[in-house]
């Protein structure tokens, strides 16, 4: 049985990741799973969420904010809205979409779009979670 497997991930921007890893662990929408060489094939979506990649015995985390997976025996395939390493991750960046997302949320203005601010908010509290997992 192979020890590792292939992994691409696709961000609108283009290409994240390309690695053999040793083992995934993803945000599915209904949970969290793991994925090891040789699994059975299936496809599902991801939530904005952390995504753990072991590489040469290391567990890389990655923030994603949702996608899809699709998983074969020999090769698994993460197409995501975004994709960024922990410690590519600008914190700073993430601490002020944070603030203006809690900030849009307790002004309820009249024009408020409370799913497009509650969005925002979960992709900055997952990049900010993420960011400090960095090794
Ligand atoms: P912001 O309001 O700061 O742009 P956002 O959640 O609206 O945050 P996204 O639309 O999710 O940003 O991402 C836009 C692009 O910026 C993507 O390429 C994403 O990888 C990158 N990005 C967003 N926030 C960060 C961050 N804190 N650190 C590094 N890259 C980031």
């Amino acid at each position: 049985m192979a020890k590792t497997f292939r992994l691409d991930i696709v961000t609108p921007q283009g290409a994240a990741f390309t690695a053999e890893v040793e083992h995934l662990r993803a945000p599915g929408t209904q949970g969290s799973f793991g994925v090891l060489p040789g699994h059975t094939p299936f496809m599902t979506s991801l939530a904005v969420g952390e995504v753990d990649i072991t590489v040469d015995g290391r567990v890389r985390p990655m923030a994603i904010s949702g996608g899809f997976i699709e998983v074969l025996p020999d090769h698994s395939v993460i197409l995501a809205q975004t994709a960024e390493f922990a410690e590519d991750i600008d914190v700073q960046r993430a601490e002020e979409a944070l603030h203006r997302a809690e900030d849009r949320i307790k002004a309820h203005a009249a024009d408020l779009d409370e799913t497009r601010a509650r969005a925002a908010l979960n992709r900055s509290v997952n990049r900010l979670h993420v960011a400090g997992k960095k090794g």
